[in-house]
């Protein structure tokens, strides 16, 4: 549903074509839709977050640059503060980057399908966004055409793992992209803790200052109520983002919960393992119900259903589980997506599809 002939009047041309953001969010007893995490955070941990909070007085405004949370975050990836800049879950940082970067007569790289947030947000501060497709069998980026294009982009955007596919690219690869695009490379790596063998691009941060590596603590930290995302980049674009965000974006509570988590961050991530182990399960499941399921490096699954807007609306209305629809997005026709859940939850999905997909039960 898009705005009203009124509000499309008053609008800039930029805003009219959008729509609401709708995530499709509805009352559930399993919700794998939004990749968050669904496991239980160990009680250790959690204590230490509680008392965190409880501890953080309200009265005063928070430190505009979350310098604690930028120390604790710059200690573990043994880069220096002023490398670090946090914001209010990564969608907002990807805001500020378009923002600052992008705009009108500029151009922002794109390679769908991926995170519709670059597109949305690139169109909307007037950017224009060239898209390359990705491969429509593997979803590798087509790297010919995306290091041509890079040549005359503002701003380059790749997402590793890549979200919804699940592929992640070759370090080499990132890098040619950062030698060939003269504006800024932004490498989402909002997966990356699912991807241990990836190798993060943070370790080019040295040899190229136009780099932007994305993280947040929404999905290996089961933090994304409290909006917590950070980029690692160079000192003078970090600056950029210290110049055009907005000051208190990151509240205190916010702050203090996720210094918390990143002090105890061996903790946290202990369960990462967890999910990667049930990643595989989930994915011979599907496979094991004749799906196409491609291989994935993030804590979600690509998987392609026959008539998948159906088989999304029966998960919902029927079984009360709640995953995402990606067939309407050009090359993911009948793709949902499927968040890895705990144990019980996959095999209620898995349980489901299996009657969903086999209506009558077979008599042998
Ligand atoms: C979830 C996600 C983010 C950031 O999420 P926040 O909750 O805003 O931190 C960024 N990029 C991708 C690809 C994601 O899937």
């Amino acid at each position: 549903m898009g705005l009203s002939e009124r509000a499309r009047a008053l609008v800039r041309p930029e805003v009219a074509d959008l729509e609401p953001y709708d995530p499709g969010f509805v009352e559930c007893r399993v919700n794998l839709s939004a990749n968050e995490s669904t496991w239980p955070r160990p009680p250790a941990l959690e204590r230490a977050v509680r008392e965190a909070l409880a501890a953080t007085p309200l009265n005063r405004y928070p430190d505009p640059m979350a310098n604690g949370l930028r120390d604790a975050l710059a200690a573990w990836h043994g880069v220096d503060r002023s490398q670090v800049v946090v914001g209010n879950g990564g969608d907002e940082l990807i805001f500020d980057l378009l923002l600052a970067f992008g705009g009108a007569g500029r151009t922002v790289l794109d390679m769908p399908p991926t995170f519709s947030v670059y597109d949305i947000y690139g169109r909307l501060v007037g950017s224009t966004v060239v898209a390359v497709p990705r491969d429509p069998e593997t979803f590798e980026p087509a790297w010919d055409e995306v290091l041509a294009a890079a040549r005359t982009a503002d701003v380059a955007v790749l997402t590793t793992p890549n979200n919804p596919t699940g592929n992640t690219v070759a370090p080499d690869r990132v890098e040619a992209l950062c030698e060939a695009c003269p504006g800024v490379v932004l490498v989402d790596e909002a997966y990356g803790e699912f991807a241990p063998s990836m190798g993060s691009a943070a370790a080019l941060l040295d040899r190229h200052p136009n780099l932007c590596v994305l993280h947040t603590l929404s999905k290996a930290f089961a933090m994304a109520g409290a909006r917590v995302g950070y980029i690692l980049a160079s000192p003078e674009l970090v600056d950029v983002f210290a110049a055009v965000r907005q000051p208190y974006t990151v509240n205190v509570l916010s702050q203090a919960a996720a210094t918390a988590v990143v002090e105890g961050r061996d903790l946290a991530l202990a369960a990462v393992a967890d999910v990667v182990a049930e990643r595989t399960r989930l994915t011979g499941g599907l496979r094991a119900l004749g799906l196409r399921v491609w291989d994935s490096e993030a804590n979600f699954v690509l998987v392609r259903v026959p008539d998948a807007h159906a088989v999304r609306q029966r998960l919902a209305r029927d079984f009360s589980i709640l995953v995402r629809d990606l067939s309407f997005a050009p090359g993911l026709r009948d793709c949902l997506r499927v968040t890895v859940g705990t144990p019980e939850e996959d095999d209620a999905v898995l349980d489901a599809l299996r009657r969903i997909l086999r209506p009558v039960p077979s008599s042998s």
